[in-house]
């Protein structure tokens, strides 16, 4: 078995020597550190699966050794268990929790109690890490999955459709109707892997974030939807859009969803869709507001939902759009939700951070 490790961080020796001695004995591989800086220096060199970390420590503070451990992408799966003299406010625990740690022990611990809470810890880490790899592992499966069917539809399509042109009317009345029914389906399920595949690509933990103009963003979104906007005979107004820091290809994903829903979930009156913004203290709104068939309150959180439909074969569609603008949202730090009343419209709104 893999032994475990753990980093004991106290700038009183003698403590830090007893520590050591009962997690050696209980099975782990320890290193010792007696300050900040030597804990930060030692967690980014040898990666210990968990620090034991001191509150008062001489020169950074641990609540700040804490905070800068979970901040950093290359040391913040480190589960940290705070130590702090015996005389413990609560504000001190919350402050403790709050800078990160997973746990907070309060001196004297009892050897056994120590070893039973870094024994807790680690399982739940485990447990956690477990479920992270299998859920990466699913979302390149649906990826590769896509990926390869992508091609070979796109080729069943081209195919049906120059079949279609070329002997359409030339054969008879049921092989037209044959021919009908291969394109229409193979268009379909074509349609369907493009919208897995995007939202494989969408939602992958790849995080290439930077400065993004919104407004070439909506154009971008506009220029992919120019057919059903030109065909729905859509009104499309925008207030004008900010920069923000996050991800273009998946912010275009998402208008592109929420201004494609509005289009195809529209009334009998041609579409009327505003973007809205409005800025607040630390978060930009958005707000996109349609004249469409509007949606009932019971459905408004479950069409965030992977796969959730509210309409049929009628309108086109996998019931991913949505599921996808709410991985994204989140993943920048937001949150996405909707009003609607039915019959007159919907606005689906959602946050992004401002100022980072
Ligand atoms: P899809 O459009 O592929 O079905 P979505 O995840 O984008 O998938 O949307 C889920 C469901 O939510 C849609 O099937 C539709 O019933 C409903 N919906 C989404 N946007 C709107 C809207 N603007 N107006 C009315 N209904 C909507």
């Amino acid at each position: 078995m893999i032994a475990r490790t753990i980093l004991n961080v106290d700038d009183y020796a003698p403590g830090r020597y007893a520590r050591t001695k009962v997690l050696t004995q209980a099975g782990f591989e320890v290193k010792e550190a007696g300050t900040g800086r030597e804990a930060l220096r030692l967690a980014m060199e040898w990666h210990p699966q968990l620090v034991v970390l001191d509150v008062n420590l001489p020169d950074i503070n641990g609540l700040e050794v804490c905070q800068r451990l979970k901040e950093n992408p290359l040391t913040s799966a480190i589960v940290v268990l705070h130590l702090t003299a015996s005389k413990v406010l609560p504000d001190d625990m919350v402050r403790g929790l709050n800078s990160g740690a997973d746990s907070y022990l309060s001196e004297p611990v009892e050897p056994g109690v120590l070893v039973a809470t870094i024994r807790a810890l680690l399982r739940a880490r485990q447990a956690e890490e477990a479920l992270r790899r299998s859920n990466d592992e699913l979302q390149h499966f649906a990826y590769m999955v896509s990926h390869e069917l992508n091609e070979p539809l796109r080729m069943i399509t081209a195919y049906t459709q120059l079949l279609a042109r070329k002997y359409a009317g030339h054969i008879d009345a049921t092989a037209d109707e044959y021919i009908e029914h291969t394109l229409k389906n193979a268009n379909r399920l074509h349609g369907f892997v493009q919208d897995v595949l995007n939202f494989s690509r969408a939602t992958a933990p790849e995080r290439n974030f930077g400065n993004v103009s919104l407004e070439s963003v909506l154009a971008t979104a506009l220029y992919e939807l120019q057919l059903p906007v030109a065909e729905s005979g859509a009104v499309i107004t925008n207030d004008p859009m900010p920069a923000v820091f996050g991800n273009e290809m998946r912010l275009v994903r998402v208008f592109a969803n929420l201004i494609g829903n509005a289009i195809k979930y529209r009334g009998a009156e041609a579409p009327r869709i505003h973007i809205g913004v409005e800025e607040h203290d630390d978060f930009w709104l958005f707000s996109f507001r349609d004249n469409g068939i509007g949606i009932e309150r019971q459905y408004w959180d479950t069409i965030f939902q992977v796969f959730k439909r509210l309409h049929g074969k009628d309108v086109p569609g996998s019931g991913i759009g949505l599921a996808l603008c709410k991985r994204v949202i989140e993943n920048h730090g937001g949150t996405i939700w909707l009003e609607s009343e039915l019959g007159q419209g919907s606005t689906f709104f959602f946050t992004i951070p401002a100022g980072r």
